[in-house]
């Protein structure tokens, strides 16, 4: 697993607490999620090779419909899209990339999908 950090705007926060019936509180502790001023936004740190920890035992999205934008918009990040060689390396941990199988989006769809995840 790519060891990495999985961001969230405190709507996402609000929202994920809720699908788990707990308290954003609960849900920031129990995750150990931490505040970053700055952007203004709650850093999950998924570092220890074991992919991030709303991950279930069979590999699934526990939080799948209300995942956040980071999520929802991966691989269709500007910095993957726009560096040809990133988006190559992004392939060794994740074989949905230019998977054999999957499907090509539309431009358009992409910008949708994104300003899609971008809406609170
Ligand atoms: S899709 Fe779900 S399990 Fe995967 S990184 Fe996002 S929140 Fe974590």
């Amino acid at each position: 697993m790519q060891p990495g950090y999985v961001y969230f705007h405190p709507h996402e926060v609000s929202a994920i607490a809720e699908y788990l019936g707990i308290s954003e509180a609960r849900f920031t502790r129990a995750y150990d999620l931490s505040w970053m001023p700055g952007s203004k936004l709650w850093a999950l740190e998924a570092a220890d090779g074991q992919g991030c920890p709303l991950l279930t035992e069979d590999r699934l999205c526990s939080v799948q419909p209300v995942k956040p934008a980071q999520c929802r918009t991966f691989p269709f990040w500007p910095e993957l899209l726009d560096d040809a060689a990133r988006w190559e390396r992004t392939k060794a941990y994740c074989p949905g990339l230019d998977a054999p199988d999957g499907r090509l989006y539309a431009e358009a769809e992409i910008r949708q999908l994104r300003a899609e995840a971008s809406e609170p």
